[in-house]
Formats: C-alpha cells, sequence, structure tokens
C-alpha cells in the first residue's frame, strides 16, 4: 500500500478529498487561506458527494461554453483567492496562458501579506503578471462596501470577462450589474453566486480548472464557432440540469 508525504494511504476511499483537504491546510500554513475558508470548502464537499465526485455531463457542457467565452473576450481577467492558489496555482496560470486572460489576487479577508502569498504561489508556477496587490487594487467596485470593494484598474475593473471560482455572491452580483460576464466554479448550484452568474460550473475547482484549460486548448484549434457555443448556452437550465442530478443521487 502507497503511503505519501502526508501520511493519506492511497487505497483509502476517501484519499482524494483528504489530499485536497491537506492541500488546503497546507495552504493555510503557508498564510494563503484563511480559516474561513476551510469551512467554505466543507460547504462545498458536501454538494460534491451529491454530483458523485466527478465532473457531470452538465458541468461539462458549462466549462465548454465558459471556455468558449474567454477566448471571444477581450480582456478576460481570473480571479484568485487563498482556497484557488492553495488548490490549483497550475491550472490558473495555464488557463491564463490559453485564453491569454490576466490573474488578479482577489480575496475576502485582506491583508497585504497574503495578496503577497497569493502572487508568489502564482509565480512559482509561472505567472508572468499579477494584478490586484497592494496598492494596485486603487479602483472600487460600485455598491460594496470596505476592503471588499478593491480592485485592480488595469484588472477585473476594466475586464469584460470574469471568472471568479469560488466567489461571494454580494460580489459576484456587483460584478453582473457592472455589465461584466461573470464566470464562476461553485459546486453549490443554489448559491446566490450561482444563480447570479452567467454561466456557472458546478464542480469542484481542483477538476474544473484543468478541464478548463483543457476545453480550451481543444477550442482553440476548431473552427467550431464559439459564439454559437456561448449563444447555446443557458445557465439557468444548466443549473436545473445540476439540481436534477443532485437529486437523483438522494
Ligand atoms: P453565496 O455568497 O454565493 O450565496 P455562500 O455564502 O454559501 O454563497 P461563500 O463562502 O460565499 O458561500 O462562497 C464559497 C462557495 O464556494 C460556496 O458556494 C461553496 O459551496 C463553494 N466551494 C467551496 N469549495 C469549493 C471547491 N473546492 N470547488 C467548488 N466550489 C467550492
Ligand atoms: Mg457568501
Amino acid at each position: 500500500m502507497h503511503i505519501n508525504h502526508i501520511g493519506i494511504p492511497s487505497d483509502h476511499p476517501r484519499a482524494k478529498s483528504l489530499y485536497i483537504r491537506e492541500k488546503l491546510v497546507n495552504g493555510l500554513r503557508r498564510g494563503l487561506v484563511v480559516p474561513e475558508g476551510l469551512i467554505a470548502h466543507g460547504r462545498g464537499e458536501a454538494y460534491d458527494y451529491l454530483i458523485g465526485e466527478h465532473t457531470t455531463k452538465t458541468a461539462q457542457r458549462a466549462i465548454k461554453a465558459a471556455a468558449a467565452i474567454l477566448l471571444l473576450s477581450n480582456r478576460p481577467v481570473i480571479s484568485v483567492n487563498g482556497n484557488t492558489a492553495a488548490l490549483c496555482a497550475n491550472a490558473v496560470v495555464e488557463l491564463a496562458k490559453v485564453t491569454g486572460a490576466g490573474i488578479e489576487v482577489n480575496i475576502f479577508y485582506r491583508t497585504e501579506e497574503r495578496e503577497m502569498a497569493i502572487k508568489a504561489e502564482l509565480e512559482v508556477h509561472g505567472a508572468k503578471k499579477v494584478f490586484g496587490v497592494g496598492s494596485k487594487a486603487s479602483a472600487r467596485i460600485p455598491e460594496l462596501q470596505s476592503e471588499r470593494r478593491r480592485v485592480d484598474p488595469d484588472g477585473i475593473y476594466t475586464a469584460d470577462t470574469v471568472l471568479v471560482p469560488l466567489e461571494d455572491g454580494d460580489r459576484t452580483e456587483a460584478l453582473v450589474k457592472m455589465n461584466k460576464t461573470v464566470i464562476t466554479i461553485d459546486l453549490n448550484p443554489l448559491s446566490r453566486t450561482s444563480r447570479a452568474a452567467n454561466i456557472t460550473i458546478v464542480d469542484n475547482v481542483v477538476r474544473a480548472m484543468p478541464a478548463l484549460v483543457e476545453a480550451a486548448y481543444k477550442l482553440r484549434g476548431t473552427t467550431m464557432s464559439l459564439k454559437k457555443i456561448t449563444d447555446n448556452f443557458d445557465n439557468r437550465k444548466n443549473l436545473q440540469q445540476s439540481l436534477k442530478t443532485m437529486k437523483g443521487e438522494l
């Protein structure tokens, strides 16, 4: 039996899930993740159970539409918080490369130390430029209070499309009101974020982000009309499908 470096036996029935938890706890120790982030992950895990802990066909459709929108956009930006950085910094950087998107640190519990830690993590994985750190986050999202409003004038503030994995509902709604196309990755199809976004990928970010990279590579090389793919996507219907899958599991 193989036991990895953090002591999780590979044949443990919950090995994958335990490994993801370890990544987050490790992220907490390294100053990327906040304790509240662990709780948010727990909520996500419960929904992951209900979709069978795999990328569903429904999620795959949303992933395809999201990749198409990112490729069609003039100024796409990927928003990165602590959990996302701890779980899939690598895929974020790759997705930025294949779609030409910017990367911005955007956190709910903002401290300069944590912003710097997240930026450094992204740079270790090859990010060349990271928006939204320190005084760079000088623009304000209207309608939001305090530190949560801050965004980079060269990043999210002027983006046409924003990918916000694991985002809070208030901020998602505010970005939609700013007329941005909002894509989210959120395991809870009932969250305000899921319902407010233009495209919601109901899947675990650890699976969805690499799947987005793959979809973007594929679509970049096809003659398929990207516009057609996005026009045919109906987020409300897609969310209903995810709920149906979950109800089936129950
Ligand atoms: P909202 O603010 O949108 O109503 P919320 O307050 O329930 O949602 P938040 O903590 O604001 O939740 O946002 C975190 C969201 O991310 C939750 O909906 C949670 O289910 C989801 N989530 C947590 N971890 C993951 C993960 N690894 N992959 C995908 N989604 C996740
Ligand atoms: Mg919330």
